[in-house]
């Protein structure tokens, strides 16, 4: 029987696929449901028929624990967090706190930021700087034209990326042996961004890639060993058969099952084109002009720049985007659970890929 497209109906849903699809979704996931229920004293119904509609809602929650058992990544769905609607939020404090923060020296980045060793790479909208307390031998900023981080054009993304690579470049060729780069683009104070002005960071390691992007390349191989079938592949294509993946030109992106937290999509794609920027400038511009979200990090992972000793073979150009919460909610989104457990997610991925397909 077909059910609502929801993540409370998961387990309906994935008994729906074909049977092979079936078998390769439960080789990647694992999943349970159960239910909490809660005796509210008369005292509390006007509270709980104010903040979830009705008393009945709250008696019996049910919850979806789902594990990716190639990357033991995890997520917690509360069928209540899930049903909130997700909407655009008033945007005229947050665009006056950005604006509080003009003519600082990411606006003046010639004056107010030092340059690499390697000098400066100039894009159309944007220009490379050299981060003053670096986390690794590299460590670089892409300082946008524009100082509201919320404000960019598929031409501009375009160009941030471009001038990103070309750091890369230049970085690996005063040290043939930095060959991982990561990129990140952290979005306002939520996200961890400490300098407001429009801005992405990169890093260029050696000896080995970071270790989540590591512990993915290993998960990664395992799976072909075990299956003898590409894990990236099927991980989309288990997403496109529940109505969770979509396709933009020959990127294929996808509302993630096990998010790191709310919203999460992930891109593949087989190279740093025009396609991917593109479809990043999308995904972004859906993000925060029709579903709310002001605050995210977006991340690249990417096959080494020159060949490394262990395998990279199959690995794709993955862009990872999450929304980080509203910017003036002084409550973390990351908690224990988060950090040591699982992620405890409100936005359901169907809603979230409905919204972006
Ligand atoms: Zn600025």
């Amino acid at each position: 029987m077909a059910e609502r497209k929801s993540i409370v109906n998961i387990e309906g849903l994935v008994e729906d696929l074909a049977p092979e699809d079936q078998a390769i979704f439960k080789r990647i996931f694992h999943v349970t449901s159960t239910v909490g229920e809660l005796v509210p004293p008369p005292s509390m119904h006007p509270w709980i028929e104010k903040h979830f509609g009705s008393v009945e809602a709250v008696l019996k929650q049910r919850i979806i624990k789902i594990t990716n058992l190639v990357t033991m990544e995890g997520a917690l769905f509360n069928e209540l967090r899930a049903s909130r609607p997700m909407e655009a939020k008033d945007a005229r404090d947050l665009e006056e706190a950005i604006n509080a923060q003009k003519g600082g020296p990411f606006c003046r980045p010639l004056e107010g930021t030092p340059a690499d060793v390697f000098g400066r790479v100039r894009g159309r909208h944007c220009i490379t700087a050299s981060n003053i307390a670096k986390y690794d031998g590299f460590h670089g900023l892409v300082i946008f034209e524009n100082h509201n981080p919320l404000v960019f054009d598929v031409e501009e993304v375009k160009d941030y990326f471009d001038t990103a690579l070309g750091w890369a470049r230049a970085a690996h060729q005063m040290d043939p042996e930095a060959r991982y780069f990561f990129l990140m683009w952290n979005c306002l104070w939520k996200s961890g961004a400490s300098i407001i002005h429009g801005h992405i960071q990169l890093t260029l390691s050696k000896g080995m890639h970071y270790a989540k992007v590591e512990a993915l390349r290993r998960a990664a191989l395992a799976y072909r060993k075990e299956y003898g079938s590409d894990y990236f592949a099927d991980l989309y294509r288990i997403h496109e058969a529940l109505g969770l993946g979509w396709r933009d030109g020959n990127v294929r992106g996808m509302a993630y099952l096990t998010p790191i937290k709310e919203k999460e999509i992930i891109l593949i794609a087989s190279g740093m084109d025009d396609n991917l920027k593109e479809a990043v400038y999308r995904v972004l511009s859906r993000l925060t002009k029709e579903l709310g979200v002001q605050s995210f990090n977006l991340a690249l992972y990417m096959p080494p720049l020159a060949e490394a000793p262990e395998d990279w073979e199959g690995f794709p150009h993955l862009i990872r985007i999450v929304d980080r919460g509203e910017p003036f909610n002084r409550t973390a989104d990351f908690g224990a659970m988060e950090l040591y457990a699982a992620s405890v997610i409100a936005s359901d991925p169907f809603q979230v890929a409905a919204a972006l397909r």
